[in-house]
């Protein structure tokens, strides 16, 4: 049920403007449509009752605002947790997960339908590549769990402590996003970009730049590219080895982009961007969590400034791993300090419903 209708959810508030004023209808009305979009979440033309009707006839004929279809909904049996598997226009699917504790609600967002980097332990990995989301696909996710938020004021569990919600705002807004649903968000360059303007305007949803990351397995054009077109989004790197031949056994993109290489523009990245670089480090026992690791870590990263966030193997289908011990990542974490290394143990959240990172993965048909 493909359609050729343009999405608006695609377009930014220029582009809009230019449709609009196109069709020789005054800008304000196209301000009021983007109202309507970002701020007031209207689900129909109907609703848009301040615009003329020869706008909505026009809007009516040629496009759509392609909110994206709920196939299923589950619940993390602690409440914190939700993930939406959501129908495309081209019947693909993929999934967006909402994760809501202490007073803070991300938007965890997919980039691709499936993912081309192959990793061996990540379930998207597992399923393959099937195609690159729109930059208006990558918006309707966002719009998704905004519209979720604003329905879900009165239940908000997590909420109790840390609420800063504006009264002005009754009910609670989406306010960060981690582009680190299924798909490699560098990969899909452009689309991604477009959509995080579109998110961060400020005349729309208003996210905060500093409120999204971007996590990359490490494409290193990708990151080149942030840096040179300066893009205030945080940046996330998958490390998982430090050596070249131990991250090519979990990493298959590292044979493109080898270590060295991508270590050399995550410098070029902080360097320019003068800011801080994450680090992601998925802690597989027995594998990649012995001290000699965290070694090559604190040497690796010598110089560069780093936060690390481990992140204990969460189970696929597909890959037989276990997670680290506790114990063995305190260990990982102490010495890392002794490199002077800020690092963090991600929460295991939303497991039990295949949420959590890397267990993002749909069934195709056919
Ligand atoms: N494609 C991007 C972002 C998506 S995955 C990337 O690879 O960075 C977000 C993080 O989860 C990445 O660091 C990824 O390596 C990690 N990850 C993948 N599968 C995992 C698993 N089974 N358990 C824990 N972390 C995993
Ligand atoms: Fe793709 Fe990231 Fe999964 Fe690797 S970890 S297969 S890059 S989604």
């Amino acid at each position: 049920m493909s359609s050729n209708l343009l999405n608006l959810y695609g377009l930014t508030r220029a582009e809009l403007g230019s449709l609009v004023s196109g069709w020789e209808i005054s800008p304000v009305h196209a301000a009021r449509l983007w109202r309507y979009l970002y701020l007031d979440g209207a689900d129909t033309l109907a609703e848009m009752t301040e615009l003329p009707a020869r706008l909505r006839a026009r809007l009516e004929a040629g496009t759509t605002f392609g909110r994206l279809a709920v196939a299923r909904e589950t619940h993390s049996g602690d409440g914190f947790t939700r993930k939406y598997l959501l129908g495309l226009a081209d019947a693909h699917r993929i999934e967006t997960v909402l994760m809501r504790y202490k007073g803070r609600t991300t938007a965890c967002i997919s980039s691709q339908v499936g993912c081309a980097m192959g990793c061996v332990f990540c379930a998207t990995g597992q399923m393959g590549y099937t195609r690159h989301l729109t930059p208006a696909e990558i918006v309707a996710q966002a719009i998704h769990v905004d519209r979720v938020l604003r329905h879900t004021a009165d239940e908000a569990p997590a909420l109790a402590e840390g609420d800063h919600s504006s009264p002005h705002h009754r009910h609670e807004r989406l306010r960060n996003i981690v582009l680190m649903g299924m798909g490699e968000p560098l990969h899909n360059y452009d689309s991604v970009m477009k959509a995080v303007d579109i998110l961060c305007d400020g005349a729309g949803l208003g996210l905060g730049a500093k409120k999204i990351t971007l996590s990359t397995v490490g494409v290193v054009p990708g990151i080149i590219r942030l840096a040179d077109e300066r893009r205030p989004i945080y940046l996330a790197v998958s490390l998982h080895g430090a050596t070249q031949a131990e991250r090519a056994t979990l990493v298959p993109a590292a044979r493109a982009w080898p270590l060295e290489m991508l270590m050399e523009a995550c410098r070029y990245y902080t360097d320019k961007m003068e800011r801080r670089i994450f680090f992601e480090w998925t802690l597989i026992e027995g594998k990649n969590d012995g001290p000699e690791q965290a070694h090559a870590v604190g040497s690796l990263l010598k110089g560069v400034p780093a936060q690390v966030n481990l992140i204990p193997l969460n189970p696929t289908a597909g890959y037989g791993g276990a997670p680290s011990h506790q114990a063995a990542a305190r260990r990982f974490q102490d010495i890392l300090a002794g490199y002077s290394i800020p690092s963090t143990v991600r929460q295991r959240r939303g497991i039990d419903i295949g949420a959590g990172c890397g267990q993002l993965a749909v069934a195709e048909a056919g």
